[in-house]
């Protein structure tokens, strides 16, 4: 096997909470190992700009509890070109670094596969996403903080919606997948949810809302994935407006400060364990590969399988959901 010495690491992307909780695994972890670790600034940016420098025990001190990412994130559309790729490979290969572990979502990972194709850079990809849109992987860095920052907004909205008996259509984030609202809206109890991968239509939410009516019930809350067909929370609240006018609907549209906040408890260990798992992968010559967990076991999917598929939503969620909420 060959030895590995240098290492990088880079955040890119939509941040998440806990991305610096697993930098500290990477960096701590590949220092165990006698390994030089760099960091790179601004994702595949400061591949390309040649924003790199080494990292110490002491550069990721105190960052395990929070939120953002002290490497910074970016896009860059350089990166989607190959001779952009090209001056990030140079910029890499004159540090003789021999493995990149990229923290991001099926977008960074799609570039980290065809970088990894086309140099000789193995790429160890981490997923890093409120979103929780990638297959391999029970659970996604910054997914479970997410889902408590909504869940803390929307018992708060819950208040004020029962004081006034209203309605209040809440969208949360997640670009065109729904498990932040699914998982919101379970954990808040919410009478309806409306994810892209269901076919919960609007004339549904409306025959559902005209049946609490009858029955008196007056406070309704429907959680709305960003994503979904409707057109998000505004979407709908106009649809239901035309349909039930008599109803005092309100919208609220959480948006980013379900990205920020400190890491929860669960993305901390997580994060932890999967950057201590990206080290180890390099170093036991398992490339090209996006470390996720499984049934609480360490899992390897290659790159292009990772971004290829999604998790899949068991149906039963909304049988449950309607019991539930009745
Ligand atoms: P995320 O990782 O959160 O899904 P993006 O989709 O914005 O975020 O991807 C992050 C970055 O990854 C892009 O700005 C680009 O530099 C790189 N990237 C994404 N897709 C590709 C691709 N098909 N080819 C090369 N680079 C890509």
């Amino acid at each position: 096997m060959k030895k590995v010495n240098n290492i990088a690491v880079l955040t890119s992307g939509g941040d998440a909470p806990g991305m610096n909780a697993a930098v500290r695994a990477v960096v701590r972890t590949g220092i165990y190992h006698d390994l030089n670790v760099y960091g790179v600034m601004y994702g595949y940016r400061g591949l390309l700009t040649d924003d790199i420098f080494p990292m110490e025990s002491k550069s990721v001190a105190n960052i395990i509890q929070r939120g953002g990412t002290v490497l910074k994130t970016a896009r860059c559309l350089e990166f989607y070109e190959f001779e952009g790729r090209q001056k990030a490979y140079e910029n890499l290969k004159k540090r003789n670094i021999e493995g990149l572990v990229v923290i991001g979502g099926d977008g960074s990972f799609n570039g980290a596969m065809k970088f990894s194709q086309e140099f000789d850079i193995p790429c160890i990809g981490l997923p890093g996403t409120i979103d929780k849109d990638i297959a391999g992987t029970d659970f996604t860095i910054g997914f479970d903080t997410a889902v408590n920052t909504a869940v803390e907004a929307i018992d708060k909205i819950r208040d004020t919606a029962d004081a006034h008996d209203r309605l209040f259509i809440i969208e949360v984030m997640g670009r065109d997948a729904g498990y932040l609202a699914l998982h919101s809206g379970i954990a808040t109890g919410a009478e309806n949810i409306l994810i892209p991968e269901h076919t919960t239509t609007v004339d549904d939410i409306i025959n559902d809302l005209q049946a609490n009516e009858r029955r008196k019930k007056m406070v309704n809350l429907i959680v709305v994935a960003e994503g979904h067909e409707a057109g998000g929370a505004n979407g709908l609240a106009k649809r239901v407006k035309e349909k039930c006018p008599q109803l005092d609907t309100k919208v609220c549209i959480l948006g980013h400060i379900q990205r920020g906040g400190s890491p929860s408890t669960m993305d901390r260990i997580l994060a932890s364990r999967m950057g201590y798992a990206a080290v180890d992968a390099l170093l036991e010559g398992i490339h090209n590969v996006m470390i996720g967990i499984v049934n609480d076991k360490v899992a390897y999917t290659p790159l292009d399988k990772a971004v290829k598929a999604k998790q899949e939503i068991d149906p039963e969620w909304f049988k449950i959901v309607k019991i539930l909420a009745s």
